[in-house]
């Protein structure tokens, strides 16, 4: 397991965890200051600046992408699956432009949810048949582009509204209904807050290997958690046994970076610097 205690290299910063404290290009100015090597920023903030511009400036800085959010909601009716497929496709060209490493894919859960204006439903069987169908088909794409595509299983309290896959065992069913061959075409995304509490994660873990392993999430569960999406906690604050999820995927062959992802309503408000040296100080000492 590395050793994180001496220095940062390891860490990249989701910009949604500084998202309410400047632009991408800000934060991207902020991790020069605090030698922060990586970044996964979300659509809507490289739309923001224009994609073009990100991708300058992301370039400029020598930033490596730990991953791009995101792609995904593949539950869409059947009048609104178009623009969902088109919508995927430009996710994976930006993920391309921007240099991700993988993109990261939050499925959906109930369609009136996960793409307003679909019909409403209570049918999570057919909100899960949609998802395979969806990620077979932005698979194909993905492939051509060279891009991965990283499934976020996401705790099941979220799985009316943003992700009907809901364990590390369920995202990896799809992987190998997908990519037997464990080409590296496609994999997960493991958040620690959505995956802690699974009595099957070590396991899931070991059977994923290092070629189904993308990306590493870190932030902790707070007790009591008063906002289930917009309370997250810095690591070292909650309830997660962080390191040894690290361990179990490192005990894999993952050598990417740990990608701090932190919606807080709590963190948002404090400065931007403060908060970045908050995360390198428990990088170091916690994850
Ligand atoms: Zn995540």
């Amino acid at each position: 397991m590395r050793d994180f205690s001496d220095d940062h290299r390891w860490l990249s910063l989701n910009t949604a965890t500084v998202r309410k404290q400047g632009d991408l290009a800000q934060i991207v100015d902020a991790c020069a200051r605090h030698g922060i090597r990586a970044i996964d920023p979300w659509r809507d903030q490289v739309a923001a600046i224009g994609l073009d511009r990100a991708v300058r400036i992301v370039r400029d800085a020598g930033l490596d992408l730990s991953g791009y959010c995101r792609g995904g909601m593949f539950v869409a009716d059947d009048a609104h699956r178009q623009a969902a497929r088109d919508d995927n496709r430009r996710a994976v060209d930006e993920a391309k432009a921007l240099g991700a490493s993988c993109l990261v894919l939050v499925v959906g859960g109930l369609p009136q949810y996960s793409r307003p204006g679909s019909v409403a439903s209570r049918d999570i069987v057919a909100a899960r048949a949609r998802v395979d169908d969806g990620i077979a088909e932005l698979l194909d794409y993905a492939r051509q582009v060279d891009m991965p595509l990283a499934i976020e299983p996401l705790h099941p309290a979220y799985a009316a509204d943003r992700a009907c896959v809901n364990t590390t065992r369920q995202a990896l069913d799809i992987c190998d209904r997908l990519d037997p061959a464990k080409s590296g075409a496609i994999g997960v995304a493991l958040d620690v807050y959505h995956i802690w509490w699974d009595p099957d994660v070590l396991a899931q873990i070991e059977r994923a290997g290092k070629a189904r392993l993308l990306a590493f999430h870190v932030c902790d569960w707070l007790v009591p958690t008063k906002d289930i999406l917009n309370d997250r906690g810095m690591m070292g604050d909650g309830v997660i046994d962080i390191r040894s999820l690290r361990a179990a995927v490192e005990a894999q062959g993952f050598a990417g970076y740990s990608e701090i992802e932190i919606f807080s309503n709590h963190w948002w408000e404090q400065p931007m610097d403060d908060l970045i040296h908050a995360c390198i100080a428990r990088h170091r000492t916690v994850v």
